[in-house]
């Protein structure tokens, strides 16, 4: 053992949080107390669990608590707990590094405007250094459950820290802060009690505040004759200030909008508010409880866009924390979720292996993935509002679940939003069937690289003539998770940029001007083919024209040409071979070429017309030159 005080640098990153954390959340500077409360209330999870196996962990003193206290004379608040501790090491890595990679790119990448937001900040485990926000000092003794000597970390907070070892012989962890000049509103009962009740009720172990003695006044001695100085009438007491159970084993009736919230902010590490969140219990021979919340904005590890290690659903079992187990209970597709389980079922040394094929959690899993989907419901029917918001930041995600989870594709694509063809908002599958046409037996869509070039897509010429509504799709998931939906309620799902287009049954507008259909002469088709063989499959008359003369097309199941050219930049086999080339035999340029005698120059003339198509999809020309000097040839002649 040393006892020789050692001085350690912060690690850069840390000083940069800390930088930002102290400039940043002072208008927000109370959530220090959140976070260290928190802190102690994890510190005692984990003391708890590891108790399951090591009882000797404990050494005889389980009532794990939390305690609080002020000294106005010193100007101090301390924040204890009995939980499992740091030892050296632990001290100068948990306080003086910030484990989770990526956080260096994430501040780089944040903009001034994000980095005032306390929501974003306080995501990424910076929860202890918002002491500093409000003390110019903090000293943290601490001992390791089962540890034979403390250690105690001191700082300023201004790029060092020491660390020695420390003769106080508790177990667990307490901090010290010691206040910077002002900040002594955080002394006064009357603020510090009402902060500890905004931030402790939904935490699971006792809150003990330390109640100074008490001095006998005036009126309290009216009985007693004598004319003694005040005395002591009471001695410093200690006084629960919590409920002090989990707040997910309480009824639903006695639990407030505010009491979800405050816990949504404890577990998620989130500082907005929750949008919406199902709380059931489930009772039988299977017993557990769920609480599950969607936020208000897209957590931290959303943002940036890690898939594979997943946070936020904490597992419990019989009120004992025991893991993260977001990726045992929940599909990928519903990462944004926060909350807890709490089964009664489980062993309480239930591993990750045992999770990952025990039927019980399978049973679990397919519960959450329904409360999520039936709170997703509600939400859509009775507050579209709310859902549209939800949509704009997760739905992106959501969709998804359309290839990862067949058993719910129904369920997910029912609340799929898209942009239209003949709305100003989003529509959902269930609007866009109770307006279709008469004759209509499709839904149909287009996937393109933005919503203008969507929106403009010559693939969309004849429906709109027929007054058939397309949605519009143009982000990069969209190609991928439409092709694992065929149908919708027995309605087939029909991309207007690919395959056949049947557009006979489908009723005309009355009145508006038809579209004359003139199929495309095989003598034509066959010199356009003979052309045009080394760029497309196939040359064919066109149902989905109606402005334009030519457009390519896919088959059924190929992929889009879009997302097929953002395969091949990126250096990837896209699979799909040629398009065909479908012609409006109607369009007067058509027409002409028909006329045309002069083979050579037949063959301008068709070549622009592919390179026509090209560009009007979207796509780039392999001879760019060639197109320009065709075209500049063809406006000399006319
Ligand atoms: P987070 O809680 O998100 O991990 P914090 O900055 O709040 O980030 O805390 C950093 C780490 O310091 C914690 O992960 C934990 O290991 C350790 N720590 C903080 N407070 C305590 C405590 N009271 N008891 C034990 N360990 C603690
Ligand atoms: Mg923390």
């Amino acid at each position: 053992m040393s006892t020789t005080s050692e001085t350690h640098v912060f690690q850069a990153e840390v000083q940069r949080v800390l930088h930002l954390v102290i400039h940043s959340l002072y208008s927000n500077k109370e959530i220090f107390l959140r976070e260290l409360v928190s802190n102690a209330s994890d510190a005692l999870d984990k003391l708890r669990f590891a108790a399951i196996t090591e009882p000797e962990l404990l050494s005889g003193d389980s009532e794990y608590r939390i305690e609080i206290e002020t000294d106005e004379t010193a100007r101090t608040l301390t924040i204890r707990d009995n939980g499992i501790g740091m030892d050296r090491e632990a001290l100068i890595s948990n306080l003086g590094t910030i484990a989770r990679s990526g956080t260096k790119q994430f501040l780089d990448n944040l903009n001034p405007e994000q980095k005032q937001d306390a929501n974003l900040i306080g995501q990424f485990g910076v929860g202890f250094y918002s002491g500093f926000i409000v003390a110019k000092q903090l000293d943290v003794t601490s001992k390791a459950a089962g540890a034979e000597q403390a250690y105690r970390w001191s700082s300023d907070g201004s790029g060092q820290f020491t660390v020695d070892a420390a003769e106080d012989g508790a177990r667990g962890t307490e901090i010290v802060l010691h206040l910077k000049e002002g900040e002594d509103e955080f002394l006064k009962a009357w603020r510090f009690e009402s902060l500890i009740n905004k931030y402790s009720d939904h935490i699971a172990f006792p809150i003990k505040v330390k109640k100074p003695a008490e001095r006998a006044e005036a009126d309290e001695t009216d009985e007693d004759e004598s004319e003694t100085p005040a005395a002591v009438v009471s001695e410093a007491t200690w006084q629960t200030v919590n409920q002090a159970s989990a707040l997910w084993t309480r009824p639903k009736s006695e639990l407030s909008d505010s009491d979800y919230q405050n816990f949504y902010h404890h577990i998620s590490h989130d500082a907005g508010d929750a949008l919406a969140w199902a709380h059931n219990k489930v009772e039988g021979n299977q017993s557990y409880v769920s609480l599950l919340y969607v936020p208000t904005k897209p957590p931290f590890d959303l943002m940036m866009g890690n898939r594979d290690e997943r946070k936020g659903l904490k597992l419990y079992v019989k009120r004992v924390f025991i893991m993260d187990a977001a990726e045992q209970l929940l599909p990928a597709y519903l990462r944004f979720v926060r909350g807890v389980v709490d089964s009664d079922n489980l062993p309480l040394n239930v591993s990750r292996e045992l999770l990952q094929d025990s039927k019980l959690s399978s049973a679990i899993r397919a519960s959450c993935i329904k409360r999520v989907l039936d709170l997703l419901d509600k939400l859509s029917a009775d507050e579209p509002a709310k859902f549209a918001d939800f949509w704009g930041h997760f739905g992106a995600v959501l969709k998804e679940g359309l290839s990862e989870d067949f058993a719910n594709r129904e369920r997910i694509a029912k609340l799929l939003r898209f942009a239209s063809t003949t709305s100003e908002g989003n529509v959902s599958f269930d609007e866009y069937i109770a307006r279709m046409r008469p004759g209509q037996d499709a839904i149909y869509y287009i996937t393109a690289e933005s919503l203008l070039a969507a929106k403009n897509s010559p693939h969309l010429e004849a429906l709109k003539r027929k007054g058939v509504e397309v949605l519009l799709m143009h982000e990069r998931v969209d190609e991928w998770v439409m092709s694992y939906l065929n149908d919708y309620t027995g309605k087939p799902v029909k991309s207007v940029a690919k395959g056949q287009v049947e557009l006979d049954k489908i009723a005309d507008i009355e009145g508006a001007e038809q579209l004359a259909q003139v199929a495309l002469e095989p003598a034509l088709a066959e010199r356009l083919s003979k052309v045009l063989s080394d760029k497309v499959r196939e040359v064919r008359g066109s149902t989905r024209l109606a402005e334009s003369a030519a457009c390519l097309v896919v088959d059924a199941y190929d992929m889009a040409l879009h997302m097929q050219r953002v395969l091949k930049q990126a250096g990837q086999p896209a699979g799909g071979g040629k398009p065909a080339l479908e012609i409006n035999a109607g369009h007067p340029l058509v027409q002409r070429m028909a006329a045309t005698e002069d083979e050579a120059r037949f063959a301008e003339l068709a070549t622009l017309l592919y390179e026509q198509a090209v560009l009007s999809e979207g796509g780039q020309l392999d001879d760019p030159s060639g197109f320009v000097k065709r075209l500049n040839g063809l406006l000399l002649a006319a």
